[in-house]
C-alpha cells in the first residue's frame, strides 16, 4: 500500500486555522480556474487520505523553533541554519558567506550573531517566492544572485507567468491554471546554473545536479566533504521521507508528468548516496540515503493509484479501490474522513467533494459531469450530515 503525506511542518505553523465560515467567503473570490485546481488538489488529498497514505502522521514542530542562526547539523560545522518563510541555509568563511535561499530577507538582521558582514552569493533551488521574497533587502552591488538555468525566465520575467487569465496554451500552466509560483518583482540572475556544473567559492566546490519535480527547473547543490555528502534540496523532500506539497508537481491535472519527473530527480539524488539533506521545510534529514530511498518506493508506489486510477478512456471500469471510505445513507456519496465525503465509485471519473462542518454547513467542490440521481432539492448537506448516523 503506497504510503506518501504532504503534509509540512513549516507550512502548518504559517497557516492560520480553517474557519468554515472564512472558508465559504473566501471561495466566493476565487477564480474558476483557481477552484478546478483547489477542487483536484482536494481530490488528490481525499486519493491520499483514502489510501491511508500519511494520514496518521502528525505533523511535528521542528526542533528549534527560534528565529536565530544554528549550527545545522553537528557534522557540518560552517553550515548554519535560519528558520524563515523558508528554512535559509549559510556557509560561512570568515567573515563572509553564501546562503542558500534566502526566506523574507530578516535572515540579514542575525548576520552579526555569527560574525558574518558580507553575503557574497545567493543560490536559489527554485523560483517558489517563499524562497526569494527578501530580495529587496538585497544589495546588488555586494551580493550576486544565481539559480538554476531551467528557472531563469521564471526569475527574470515572473510577470510573464502570473497572468490574470491563464490558458491553457500557457507555459506552466494545468487546465488554465498556473502551478508555478514565481517572485512579485522580477529577479536578475549573475549566474544561471546547468546540470553538473560546479560552483566554486572560497575553497568549497558545489555540484549542481538538476532536479525537477518539485518545480519545473528546480536544483540541488551538492557538497561532499570529510566523508559526508549533503545536498541543499530545496522542496523535493520533506523530513520523513514526505512530499513538501502536491501543488507544486501536479503538472498536466492527472497524467503524472510532475510526479514522473520528481521520482526520477529523487532516483537521481538517491544515487550520490548522501547523508545529510538540507531541505527549504522543514527540519534538517539527517539520514538522507535511507529517506530518499523510502521516498521514491513510495512515489513509485503511488504512481498507478494517482494516475485517474481507472482506464482513462473508459470511465466505468474503475475498480472499487476504496475500501477504507464509509457509506452513506446516500449510495452515491461516501465518507472519507469525519468532515469529507466524495462520491461512490457508482459515479467513477466524476469528481465531486463536499466538506460538512460540525454546524452542518457545507463547501461543495465540483459538481461532478452529472448526477446519476437528482439530490433532494433542500437540505441535500444535512441529509449528508446525518447520513452518518446510519452508516
Ligand atoms: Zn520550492
Amino acid at each position: 500500500m503506497p504510503v506518501l503525506s504532504v503534509i509540512s511542518p513549516s507550512d502548518e505553523k504559517q497557516l492560520p486555522r480553517i474557519d468554515m465560515t472564512s472558508t465559504f467567503n473566501a471561495w466566493r473570490f476565487i477564480g474558476t480556474t483557481s477552484r478546478y485546481r483547489v477542487a483536484f488538489a482536494l481530490f488528490i488529498a481525499m486519493l491520499f487520505s483514502s489510501l491511508r497514505i500519511g494520514a496518521a502522521e502528525v505533523p511535528t514542530v521542528p526542533e528549534h523553533p527560534t528565529t536565530q542562526f544554528r549550527l545545522a547539523s553537528d557534522n557540518w560545522p560552517n553550515i548554519y541554519v535560519y528558520d524563515d518563510t523558508c528554512q535559509v541555509y549559510l556557509i560561512r568563511k570568515g567573515n563572509s558567506a553564501i546562503l542558500f535561499t534566502l526566506g523574507d530577507g530578516s535572515v540579514l538582521d542575525h548576520l552579526e550573531e555569527i560574525g558574518v558582514s558580507k553575503i557574497e552569493w545567493i543560490l536559489f533551488t527554485d523560483h517558489h517566492r517563499e524562497q526569494n521574497q527578501g530580495i529587496g533587502r538585497i544589495d546588488r552591488n555586494v551580493t550576486q544572485v544565481a539559480a538554476p538555468k531551467g528557472e531563469q525566465e521564471l526569475f527574470e520575467s515572473p510577470l510573464q507567468f502570473r497572468k490574470w487569465r491563464p490558458t491553457l496554451g500557457d507555459a506552466y500552466t494545468v487546465h488554465g491554471a498556473s502551478y508555478v509560483r514565481p517572485p512579485s518583482n522580477a529577479i536578475k540572475l549573475n549566474r544561471a546554473f546547468t546540470d553538473n556544473e560546479v560552483f566554486k567559492w572560497n575553497g568549497y566546490e558545489i555540484h549542481c545536479l538538476s532536479t525537477p519535480g518539485h518545480a519545473p527547473g528546480g536544483m540541488c547543490y551538492l557538497l561532499r566533504k570529510d566523508g559526508n555528502a549533503c545536498a541543499f534540496s530545496g522542496g523535493i523532500i520533506h523530513d520523513g521521507a514526505r512530499m513538501s506539497n502536491w501543488f507544486d508537481t501536479e503538472w498536466d491535472y492527472g497524467f503524472a508528468k510532475g510526479l514522473d519527473a520528481i521520482t526520477e530527480s529523487v532516483q537521481r539524488l538517491r544515487d550520490q548516496k548522501l547523508t545529510h539533506l538540507f531541505p527549504a521545510k522543514g527540519p534538517v534529514i539527517q539520514n538522507a540515503d535511507q529517506q530518499l530511498s523510502s521516498y521514491h518506493q513510495k512515489l513509485v508506489e503511488f504512481r498507478p493509484d494517482y494516475v485517474r486510477g481507472y482506464p482513462v478512456n473508459n470511465l466505468t471500469q474503475r475498480p472499487k479501490l476504496d475500501p477504507n471510505v464509509i457509506p452513506t445513507a446516500i449510495p452515491e456519496i461516501v465518507q472519507v474522513t469525519p468532515h469529507l465525503y466524495k462520491f461512490s465509485d457508482q459515479l467513477a471519473g466524476k469528481n465531486f467533494s463536499i466538506i460538512i462542518s460540525d454546524q452542518g454547513h457545507g463547501l461543495l467542490l465540483d459538481c461532478g459531469l452529472s448526477l446519476s440521481r437528482r439530490p433532494p432539492k433542500s437540505g441535500f448537506a444535512r441529509d449528508l450530515n446525518h447520513s452518518t448516523e446510519f452508516s
